[in-house]
């Protein structure tokens, strides 16, 4: 018989006790979801503002998508890719199509897409630039994440997620973030075969570099024939505003790395796209991923994309991140406690005035959840506001409400 849970504390001490500790969650139990709303064990309902990461862009359990789930898991969920399905090539030409790509890579987490894309660059590197056999270098920067592989720690400057996990894989040169200046050195280098950024860096506490750094990078790339790798993982999907946060600056990726909302959030599906120059280096054999390109998720995928566009979630994120950042702006001027509000679209992050060190931000994510708003932080005093894009005028008011007396409030 499959046990039931019946309390918070129950569900803590189970995972205390059962599972491992490689994450350090808020007190809170979760059971339900709908739109920009959470519930926990005991009924008590929360704005999410965390949206798994980024993950849940549509809000939870969209009607649409979860429809698109059941009925394609009723008839096919995972053949394998031995054979052909009757799904994964319309998946392919729908996100094709949509971000301006000829070939589409499919896989499941976002650590996994990023991985597929660190091999298909150096295997353009070695078969199309000429870069002698082990020799290419990916250009990444400080302060990445990319995900939690051993490959790709080993370009993380961030010393928890890198000590006593090496030894680690060569092959990375890691410059500032945000710095075109490093960028003409670094490219200029021919053993280059790409430069991996985000363009907004989300999990380092919502850094968005100057205008222009991204067109700048786009333009030093093409001079010194090295591939752009764009992780839009987190940035992807309408979060700041428009499908892609490279679309700001009218860039375009050479391999465009997505994750996350590409599912809204019901199971993981990531994907890379680039044209056939770069995709064909793969051959049958090389690369590949048992569940990357199932049915279920390729019906999935269309859904949830056709949701972003058809609820107009990038306009509504452009629209409501700015009402979000006037009113942390306004909150700034009645406490020292908020130092700064900085994101774009509904990717946003204020940092606590406080040693990165402190419990602060920690403590102000305890009195949120208890006003009934669940965020984290991300690094020590930042902490990271990135509510559902569904939401609607009323609600972020309503929000900013809460996040303002619970500011306020801690200040006394
Ligand atoms: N890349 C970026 C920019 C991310 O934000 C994340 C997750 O937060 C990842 C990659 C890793 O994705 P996953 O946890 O699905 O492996």
């Amino acid at each position: 018989m499959v046990e039931s849970i019946t309390s918070g504390h129950e569900a803590i001490h189970l995972e205390e006790k059962y599972g491992a500790h490689n994450y350090h969650p808020l007190p809170v139990v979760l059971c339900k979801g709908e739109g920009v709303f959470l519930w926990d064990v005991e009924g008590k309902r929360y704005y999410d503002f965390l949206s798994a990461y980024s993950a849940v862009n549509q809000g939870h359990c969209h009607p649409r998508i979860i429809r698109a789930l059941t009925e394609q898991a009723k008839e096919l969920t995972l053949t394998s890719r031995a054979f052909y399905n009757d799904k994964l090539g319309l998946a392919e030409k729908y996100i094709c199509e949509t971000f301006g790509y000829q070939k589409a890579l499919f896989m499941n987490s976002g650590a996994e897409a990023n991985e597929s894309a660190i091999k298909l660059a150096r295997k353009w590197g070695y078969t199309k630039k000429g870069i002698p056999e082990n020799q290419a270098v990916i250009v990444a920067v400080k302060q990445n994440f990319h995900g939690r592989t051993t490959t790709i720690i080993s370009a993380s400057t961030d010393s928890s997620a890198k000590n006593h996990f090496g030894p680690f894989m060569p092959g990375f040169e890691i410059v500032n973030y945000d710095d075109v200046k490093v960028l003409e050195k670094a490219l200029s280098n021919p053993n280059v075969c790409a430069l991996w950024i985000e363009p907004i860096q989300g999990e380092a506490g919502v850094f968005v570099p100057h205008d222009g750094y991204l067109k700048s990078a786009e333009k030093i790339c093409r001079a010194n024939n090295v591939l752009l790798m764009m992780d839009e993982i987190q940035t992807g999907i309408a979060r700041t505003g428009k499908m892609l946060a490279s679309d700001h600056e009218g860039v375009r990726a050479d391999l465009l790395i997505l994750g996350k909302a590409l599912s809204g959030g019901v199971m993981p599906i990531s994907c890379v796209l680039a044209d056939d120059e770069v995709m064909l280096v793969i051959k049958p054999g090389e690369h590949g991923s048992t569940f990357g390109g199932n049915p279920l998720a390729s019906a999935i995928v269309i859904e949830a994309l056709e949701v972003v566009k058809d609820e107009h979630l990038a306009e509504n994120a452009t629209r409501l991140g700015e009402i979000f950042r006037d009113r942390m702006n306004a909150l700034m001027k009645k406490t020292s406690l908020v130092k700064l509000v900085r994101g774009k679209g509904l990717l946003n992050a204020i940092v606590i005035n406080d040693t990165e060190e402190s419990e602060t931000a920690w403590n102000l994510c305890l009195s949120f959840a208890k006003n009934g708003l669940l965020a984290k932080p991300t690094h020590g005093n930042i902490i990271r506001l990135a509510p559902p894009l569904v939401i609607t005028e009323e609600q972020i008011h309503e929000c900013c409400d809460v996040i303002e007396r619970s500011v306020l409030a801690f200040t006394k």
